[in-house]
């Protein structure tokens, strides 16, 4: 055993008698820091959450905060991005190796490749990638808004739409435009199996179905609703529905949930066996209440940006702030 991880076994054993939330609780009130958490976090990071939303929401909690420090709760690109929008803030993630399938499809020098391939495209890109490609783009967008953000694009422009190409398509499928689409897709979305969710369906004919538009379009043409994951909660919770088959990370059930206890939330299932017969995101679950503690306590790892990047990956997030 290495010294740091003896280090860190003890420091986590001494403090196992004590409450891990409430000790992450006075950290974050002694540093003035603050937690912001996406939906697909496990329930106890949720709990001691200051805010807790999707891509958009948490950007915008990102832009406004006077806290000294932000814990990132999520994947790596949402930290940077907290970072880029704060270049004076620390911005700390509780484990640096928790990525995103849509953001690791996406290197940096072959979309250089292909953008200069396609010259005078509108560059457009789902938050979901690094600050490298942030920076080579025109506009950025989450799921939230994605619609808005293409419709914003003069029409005759041609567009590049990227990493994901399921978003891309659904969002060609809502505007009508042509769009170039990268190949790039969220492991988990993929994942889930129509044949199930059909099956799913038979057993509760009543239920609605509904999906995330990162899953591919076969899920998405059976879907009643499609939306962000802060549109889905927002949807189960106005709709007189009573009971719901919700594709998209597992996590948010913990949240909507919440918002509509007399309602049926069934999880949708994925292709592979699984005993949870539901989809997480291994990326989003390497955070834990451990680690988060760890981090906050120790102010480590932490989130860096160049100054070179930070200043091009700024302007096409502020174009997508301004227009939210
Ligand atoms: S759920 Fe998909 S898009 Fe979200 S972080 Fe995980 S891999 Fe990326």
């Amino acid at each position: 055993m290495t010294t740091l991880i003896k280090e860190r076994a003890k420091s986590l054993n001494t403090f196992s008698k004590t409450n891990l939330a409430e000790e992450i609780l006075r950290l974050k009130k002694e540093k003035n820091a603050i937690i912001l958490a996406h939906y697909y976090q496990e329930p106890a990071i949720q709990e001691i959450a200051d805010f807790v939303g999707d891509s958009l929401g948490l950007s915008q909690q990102a832009a406004s905060t006077d806290a000294d420090i932000i814990v990132f709760a999520g994947v790596h690109f949402m930290a940077e991005t907290a970072k880029i929008i704060n270049p004076k803030k620390r911005v700390l993630l509780p484990d640096l190796n928790a990525s995103c399938s849509l953001a690791e499809s996406c290197p940096p020098d072959l979309f250089r490749e292909f953008i200069d391939k396609h010259p005078g495209h509108t560059v457009i890109t789902y938050v979901n990638c690094s600050a490298e490609i942030k920076a080579m783009s025109d506009i950025v967008c989450t799921s939230s808004n994605a619609e808005k953000v293409v419709a914003s694009v003069p029409l005759g422009t041609p567009i590049i739409f990227a990493p994901d190409k399921n978003l891309g398509a659904y969002i060609m499928h809502k505007t009508g435009r042509e769009m170039l689409l990268w190949d790039g897709v969220c492991i988990v979305h993929e994942a889930f199996a129509i044949d199930k969710i059909l099956k799913l369906h038979q057993k509760y004919p009543q239920a609605q179905f509904i999906a995330h538009p990162e899953s591919n379009p076969e899920i998405l043409k059976i879907a009643s609703y499609i939306g962000s994951t802060t549109g889905m909660i927002n949807h189960v919770k106005t709709d007189s529905g009573k009971e719901f088959i919700v594709a998209t990370e597992a996590g948010i059930l913990y949240k909507m949930q919440q918002e509509v206890p007399e309602k049926v939330l069934i999880p949708a299932p994925a292709k592979e066996d699984n005993t949870c017969a539901c989809s997480e995101c291994a990326f989003m679950k390497m955070n834990t209440m451990e680690k988060l503690y760890l981090c906050l306590k120790n102010e480590t790892p932490e989130i860096h940006v160049s100054d070179e990047i930070r200043e091009k990956a700024i302007i096409p997030i502020e174009r997508m702030l301004n227009l939210s």
